[in-house]
């Protein structure tokens, strides 16, 4: 089984993502938890490329296609060779997070991204993917406070704007598939929202 996690900036994807990691744990699954961009060795060197300042110097399509390079290190030596042998894959951010930010938010053509799609990931899909939705105010506060004194990376400094962008872009994701797609109210404390979680995934892919 595959499920991505996706959503803006401080909606919770990686405590969420640790919290199902457990429960299924708990139930026998074999897990697998990776993230993107990243997630390969390979990959997570294009990670710290583009979230560097030395992303600045890219333009939106060479942006795209160093993500879609990372995607494609990741999904071959990572994430298929784990779905082979029957573990459950848990990613932090996929496909989805490309149409949100390159293509909604960065303008690149939808036909370049779909011919990336077709070279990196060809008929993978996600069994489910849980988006999580919060108020981008509340998610940016959420963001800073874990950073602490830390910089943000150069995608957390966009303006307000951006990240309204953002999320309407998810909701769009999420209205147009629904058969893929589950979005979840991520403004609760994060058991509660845990528990949303966990009930999609049981209705959705558990027997
Ligand atoms: O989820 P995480 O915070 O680790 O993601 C790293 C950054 O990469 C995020 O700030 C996100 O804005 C950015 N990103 C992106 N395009 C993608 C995936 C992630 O701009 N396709």
């Amino acid at each position: 089984r595959f499920i991505t996690f996706e959503g803006g900036e401080g909606t919770g994807k990686s405590t969420q993502i640790r919290k199902l990691a457990d429960r299924l744990k708990a139930a026998r699954m074999r897990i697998l938890v990776t993230r993107e961009p990243g997630g390969s060795p390979g990959a997570e060197i294009m990670r710290h490329l583009v979230l560097s300042g030395m992303g600045k110097l890219l333009g939106p399509e060479a942006e795209t296609l160093l993500f879609a390079a990372a995607r494609d290190d990741h999904v071959r030596t990572v994430i298929q060779p784990a779905l082979n042998q029957g573990a459950w894959v848990l990613c932090d951010r996929f496909a989805d997070s490309t149409r949100a930010y390159q293509g909604s938010l960065g303008r690149v053509p939808i036909g370049l991204i779909n011919a990336m799609q077709r070279v990196t990931i060809g008929d993978l899909k996600p069994d489910l993917t849980i988006i999580l939705d919060l108020p981008v105010e509340i998610g940016l506060q959420r963001a800073a406070l874990r950073r602490g004194t830390g910089t943000p990376d150069r995608f957390e400094s966009e303006k307000l704007g951006f990240h309204q962008g953002l999320r309407e872009a998810y909701l769009k994701i999420a209205e147009e598939e629904p058969a893929r797609c589950v979005l979840i109210d991520a403004n609760s404390d994060p058991e509660t929202v845990a528990g949303r979680v966990w009930s999609a995934v049981r209705e959705r892919l558990l027997p």
